[in-house]
């Protein structure tokens, strides 16, 4: 568990930011430095094709032992990147940053001590967002459906200022997927989770590197690191159908023989009763081979099967 002397590491995630870099840089360094603990920050180029990977360079030669860079060699997006600087972090806790400024770095201290308090995760909640209302709005779409489906209690899993054991982070490299929405995978093997409330501020140059076709993307990633119920969907879908054209073709045979051969216009809406039997029956086929394919989804995924949060007992000691 982390104590007050646990290392700090920092992984920001950076692509196409090279305005952005020294104020951000600057400010990390002295809220890290106000921790009075042991840290490193470790940026990661996303394979941008501005100046960043050189001046992240720059910036690690200069502090050296402070501040690590990592290039990659194209871009991998977002998620990509972080992991990529999960799997060199040292520290005992874990945070994550954007790079444009929006959280701001001065929040670090406040995740670091409520992950003193012994969370394995601490979430934020981003006050007064500075983001435009299309992003707003769907943004607490995708919370509420979210909280809906996972049960677990977390008002924004779009906020990357985030603080990680270094446990939840190792189980997160663990995993084999290939989308993957850290906030997510993280609260799946936390223990205790909290949230903290945060600043918000406007991007501090240029666009959201995320086009709609990029998030929209995202959002799949996200949907489907936390279910694969959609594929269940099919089965019921089919069996609605397929149970209303069962109801259609008795209702239709009630009134034939009430009304005689005339009604239902010869037969047609029969014809619709078979079409909804069969049409049902198909989607339940694809819901049945969905099963299989959430199965194997599952298996290729490789997620660790456990976390252990605490042994006791073992030699007389308490592990965490
Ligand atoms: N980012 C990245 N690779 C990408 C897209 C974004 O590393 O392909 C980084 C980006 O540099 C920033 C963070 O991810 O540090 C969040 O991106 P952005 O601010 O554009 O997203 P938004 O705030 O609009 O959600
Ligand atoms: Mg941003």
């Amino acid at each position: 568990m982390a104590n007050i002397n646990s290392k700090v590491s920092v992984v920001i995630p950076c692509y196409n930011e090279e305005k952005s870099l020294d104020e951000l840089a600057t400010r990390c360094l002295s809220a890290c430095e106000s921790m009075q603990r042991p840290y490193e920050i470790i940026l990661v180029d996303d394979g941008s094709n501005d100046l960043t990977a050189e001046k992240i360079t720059a910036l690690a030669e200069t502090h050296d032992g402070k501040i690590v860079s990592i290039l990659l060699s194209f871009n991998c997006g977002q998620h990509n990147a972080v992991l990529a600087g999960f799997s060199r972090v040292s520290g005992e806790i874990v945070v994550t940053l954007d790079a444009d400024l929006q959280n701001p770095p001065e929040e670090i201290p406040t995740l670091v001590s409520k992950m003193d308090e012994g969370f394995d995760v601490v979430g934020s909640v981003r006050m007064n967002r500075q983001d435009s209302l299309m992003r707003r709005v769907a943004s607490a779409l995708v919370n509420k459906v979210v909280q809906k489906t996972t049960g677990i209690q977390m008002h924004d899993y779009g906020c990357m200022l985030r603080a990680y054991s270094n446990e939840v982070v190792e189980t997160i490299l663990q995993c084999r997927e290939r989308s993957t929405f850290i906030p997510i995978l993280a609260n799946t093997f936390a223990h205790r989770v909290a949230e903290v409330e945060v600043a918000h501020s406007e991007r501090m140059d240029g666009d959201s590197k995320y086009s709609l076709w990029k998030l929209i993307n995202l959002q799949f990633d996200l949907l489907t690191s936390i279910t694969t119920f959609p594929l269940r969907m099919l089965s019921v879908l089919g069996g609605l159908i397929s149970s209303f054209g069962f109801g259609l073709g008795v209702l239709i045979l009630v009134f034939r023989l009430i009304h005689g051969p005339a009604w239902a216009a010869e037969g047609v809406f029969t014809l619709f009763a078979v079409l909804f039997v069969f049409v049902g029956a198909q989607f339940v086929a694809l819901g049945l081979l969905g099963e299989y394919i959430g199965r194997i989804y599952h298996d290729v995924r490789d997620r660790p099967r456990y976390f252990v949060h605490q042994v006791v007992g073992r030699d007389g000691q308490s592990v965490s």
